[in-house]
Order: structure tokens, then sequence, then C-alpha cells
């Protein structure tokens, strides 16, 4: 027998997705239900590390000061490292695209979704249920979804009914499941060990080091933390989570650089795993559901950019479901519109994403590349610009890019890292 209770929209999964999703919604007047099967703070396996342009998206909808407040660490730049080459680049102007704020930020997830969630719960439109389970979507007679079964702290189901229901509950969405429009991912099946550090040399860059078709990514964050995330295959990954930390120190060493920075540093916090890192989805839209985030398919977390798809995600698909919750026989043609801008927007850097996911798979590969962007530190800074989620790829088209990317004079270089090894 169901309990019932009802919304405008009820939001599954509290990540930036859900969150940013149901405090736009909210702010505009409609009633919103926001659940998430874990009490916050709460952990999440992540890189913490949020491009440039995730900053004026935190603004939007007033969690960047707080953020900052929390002692966020600034991220101006990237290094990227391959056994044989070493490239620096900077988040920084070119044309007429520039880094909101100067670059990204580095924060823990648990200080990050926490605020997100204690600001939903400020909302009078919002309710804030946690703890609180999807089983999944609820179809009416004519297919269109009317509401969520969830399953509530005491073990109870609970129909909660809505106009509108939107799955922002991650990688493996249960909400996509339940509408049938989950797809097949081609790519390989990754997984990533996710280690935060205390006494790690503060630096305001973030890192990757490539090794062999791996690769480490780190960033400085909040409270003089620094993560490191190792990304592998997942037939590679031990079995017993007592090998994990030989597995990590054993990768370790095929990153000498990464290596020295952490070999006077300790392990702060028990070391997660989170996987396999793909799904890919058909649709991301139907009447009454919509998908967001991690939810409407994964890439590899190369490049960083997660964050920046949720909360991007969220701003377009507010505007969108406020359009048809307005008028609903605008409702086919608003989501028509969130799908279209979401292509737009994310369909080139989930490309680029994909491309540099295949070229880490080829022995060669990223030391040449690598080499490239060590030699002409502009394509570095371009790449930057791409991944920050500032510098559009049609940006690549205007030669005023191009001249600022190359004319810019550098600083001269530091001393970044100590030499490598040799014969590395
Ligand atoms: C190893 C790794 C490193 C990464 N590094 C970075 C990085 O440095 N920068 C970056 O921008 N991105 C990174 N990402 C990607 C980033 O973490 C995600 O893109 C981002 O968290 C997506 O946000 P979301 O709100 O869509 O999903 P999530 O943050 O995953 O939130 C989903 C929420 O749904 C809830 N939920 C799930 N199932 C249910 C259920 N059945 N019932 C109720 N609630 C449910 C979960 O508890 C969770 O709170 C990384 C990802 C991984 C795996």
């Amino acid at each position: 027998m169901y309990r019932e209770r009802e919304y405008d929209v009820v939001v599954a999964g509290a990540g930036p997705a859900g969150t940013h999703t149901a405090l736009r919604l909210g702010r505009l007047g409609w009633r919103v239900a926001l659940i998430d099967r874990c009490e916050f703070p709460r952990k999440k396996p992540c890189g913490e590390f949020l491009s440039p342009a995730c900053l004026p998206l935190l603004e939007e909808v007033g969690l960047l000061e707080d953020v900052l407040a929390s002692g966020a660490a600034r991220v101006r730049g990237m290094d990227i490292v391959t056994s044989g080459h070493r490239a620096r680049g900077d988040y920084r102007s070119m044309g007429t695209y520039s880094p909101p704020r100067a670059g990204g930020i580095g924060i823990r997830r648990e200080v990050l979704d926490h605020q997100a969630v204690e600001a939903a719960r400020t909302e009078p439109n919002i309710t804030v249920l946690l703890g609180w389970r999807v089983s999944g979507p609820v179809s009416g007679p004519e297919g269109r979804t009317i509401g969520l079964s969830v399953i509530d702290p005491e073990g109870k189901r609970v129909l909660l009914r809505s106009r509108f229901v939107v799955g922002a509950d991650g990688l493996h969405s249960r909400v996509a499941r339940g509408l049938g429009w989950t797809g097949k991912y081609p790519g390989p099946a990754r997984f990533a060990i996710v280690a935060r550090f205390e006494g790690v040399d503060r630096r305001k860059e973030a890192e990757v080091h490539i090794v062999g078709g791996n690769y480490f990514a780190a960033c400085p964050i909040d409270d003089g933390l620094f993560t490191a995330n190792l990304v592998v295959d997942g037939n590679r990954l031990p079995k017993g989570s007592s090998e994990l930390e030989p597995f990590f120190q054993h990768h370790l060493q095929e990153a000498p650089l990464l290596a020295e920075r952490l070999a006077g540093a300790h392990l702060s916090d028990p070391l997660l795993t989170c996987g396999p890192l793909r799904s890919e989805n058909r649709r991301c839209t139907g009447p009454g559901a919509a998908l967001v985030g991690d939810a409407c398919g994964f890439v590899d977390p190369l490049t960083g950019e997660g964050l920046y798809f949720a909360m991007r995600g969220a701003s377009m698909l507010a505007s969108a479901l406020d359009r048809a919750l307005a008028d609903p026989a605008r409702e086919p043609s608003a989501l028509r519109r969130y799908d279209r801008d979401r292509r737009r927007d994310f369909a080139p850097r989930y490309a680029l994403a994909r491309l540099l996911q295949r070229g880490l798979q080829r022995p060669g590969v990223p030391d040449r590349v690598v080499g490239a962007l060590e030699r002409i530190p502009a394509l570095c800074d371009l790449l930057l610009g791409l991944t920050g989620d500032y510098l559009p790829a049609r940006g690549l088209l205007s030669p005023g890019v191009w001249r600022s990317a190359i004319q810019h004079e550098r600083p001269a270089p530091r001393n970044l890292f100590r030499s490598l090894p040799d014969g590395q």
C-alpha cells in the first residue's frame, strides 16, 4: 500500500546536478522534492577539481561565496606529465574568451555537496528528503512518468507524485534504467581509486600523470589536502580492499614526479574505489521525465569536466522545466530545446574527452602529444581553455584566439618539478 505525496517536480539525487536543478526551480516558485539515499555530508569519489566555468554557475545559485569561504584551493593551471615530457598550461584569456574568476578550484565533495543541500533546505519551496532511496519511476496509463517510487528511511514505500521527474542520480542511474533509456557504452570498463593526502607541498596547479594506458589526476583541495585518483582498466583492479594501497603505490612508482611529491605525505582518508566508469543513454528526456548530470551518461573523468556538465545541465534543464510547467502544451518543445542545448554545449567536449581517452590507450601517443604541448605551450593553454569549459570548440576558428595564445608572454619557466630521473 503506497503512501503518497505530491509536488511539481521530484528530483532524484542531491549531487550537484540535482541540487542545482532543485535550487533553480524552487526559486522560480515550483514545489520541489529533492531526495537522496545518503545523509549529508557524504563522500563521493571524485577528483574534486572544478573547472573555471563552474564558478559562475555556483554564483548563479548563490553558493560561490560559501564555497570560497570554506577554503577551496585556487587552481591556475595544469601540468600534464608522461614518462618523457611535462607540459604546463595556464587558464588564461585567449581572444574574447576568459576564464571566469581567473581559474578553477579544488574542494572536498563532502563540503561542496553539503553546502548545496543546506542551501536547498532553506528554500521554502524545496522539501529535502535524505536517507530516501529511489526504487524507480512510475508511469501513468499513457506511458507518461507520473512520479517516483521511493523507500523512506523506515523502509516504507512512498509514491512521490509529480508533474515532472528529474533523474539526477548519477552514474548507473536507477531512473534512467527504470525508464528503459540506458544503452551500451562502447569504451573499456575503467575503475578509479581515489586517495586523499595531507602534507603535500601547496601548488596552484592540478596535475595529470599518464602511466601506460592509465593515469593519475591530482588536485590541491581545501583544508591543505591533496586528492589523487588513479584510473585503470577494471580487469587490473585488485579484488581485496587490503590490496588497494599496495596497488596504488605500485602504480605511483611509474609516475616518479608525483611519487616524489607524495613522498613525505600520508593518506588522510581511506581509499575509495568507483566504477565501472562508463554509461551511455539512448535518450535523456521523455514525457514527464528528464535526466541531468552523470545520469545522462558518463565520460571518463580525464578532463575533469563532470561537475561542469552537472551544473550547466541543471541550468539548462531548470529553464526548460520552468517553461514546460508554466504551459504544459510547450513541454515537448521545451524538452527538445534542452536536448539541443546539451548537444550543442556538451557534444564537442564529450568528443574531445573520448579522443584523449583513445589516444591514452595507444602506446607512444601520450608521449608524442605531451611532447608537442611542452614545445608549444600555447597549445597546452588552448587545451586547458577547452577542458576548462570557457573556450568553446568554435573559438578555435577565431584567428584572435590563436594570436593571443601564441603571442602570450610567459614568465620564465619555473622549476615545476625537480629534473626527471636519468633515462626518463
Ligand atoms: C574517479 C572520479 C574522478 C572525478 N573527478 C572529477 C573532477 O576532478 N572534476 C569534475 O568536474 N568531475 C569529476 N568527476 C565527475 C564528477 O564526479 C561527476 O560528473 C559529478 O559528481 C556528477 O554530479 P551528479 O550530481 O550528476 O551525480 P553525483 O554527484 O554522483 O550525485 C548523484 C546522487 O544521487 C544519489 N543517488 C544515486 N542513486 C540513488 C538512489 N537509488 N536513490 C536515491 N539517491 C540516489 C547519490 O547518493 C548521489 O548523492 C569524477 C568522477 C570520478 C568517478
